[in-house]
């Protein structure tokens, strides 16, 4: 009771705005030099947050060998942040889907065309693919049979068949209507024999 703690004299390290340190650091050389990782032009602290870290770990490797070291044992500073970068690694291939719809690397989906003989003079116009780009089928059938002026119906899970040759203008009509289709994405599959 008499006895009054020291706790308070001990603590009284005086913190101005939350610790930050000012000026020059024992053990840190200046001017501070930021290295710009190649692969995806990130200072390579913040390679985890691009498109693919591991590429970037490879080119660090290579390249500086010494900053991956410093990353490495770096990784965890705190626990707590520690744990919210292995929760954006782990989600990260999935929810970067402007990055993987670009990346070359997946091969895009394919509208195919494809003339059928149908009697003896007459032609249909087989098309598959079309559902791959979250094109409703029924719709596009219509679509295409007031465009053409002929039958069209959806004759399978992913395949529109249409009555008649229209095969050369569906390069022009598809992506024209459904801009999510490339003309380079439809192919020709020339004629089907019987
Ligand atoms: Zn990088």
């Amino acid at each position: 009771m008499a006895d009054v703690a020291p706790e308070d004299g001990g603590s009284a390290v005086k913190k101005d705005d939350g610790g930050l340190p000012v000026g020059p650091q024992p053990g840190v050389s200046y001017p501070i030099s930021v290295h710009y990782c190649k692969e995806c032009s990130l200072p390579v602290e913040y390679c985890d947050y691009g498109p693919h870290p591991e590429k970037c770990r490879k080119w660090l490797e290579t390249n500086l060998p010494e900053l991956v070291e410093t990353l490495a044992t770096s990784d965890t500073p705190e626990a707590g942040e520690g744990d919210e970068k292995k929760h954006q690694k782990r989600g990260g291939k999935g929810s970067k889907p402007a990055a993987t719809k670009k990346a070359p690397t997946k091969a895009p989906a394919n509208v195919t065309l494809q003339r059928a003989p149908r009697g003896k003079n007459k032609s249909v116009t087989v098309i598959k693919g079309l559902g791959a780009f979250d094109i409703d089928l029924k719709v596009a059938a219509k679509f295409f049979a007031s465009r053409f002026a002929c039958g069209s119906s959806v004759t399978g899970a992913d395949e529109i068949v249409i009555q008649g040759d229209v095969k050369d203008d569906l390069f022009d009509v598809i992506p024209e209507k459904w801009p999510v289709v490339d003309e380079d994405a439809i192919e020709d599959l020339g004629d089907q024999k019987r």
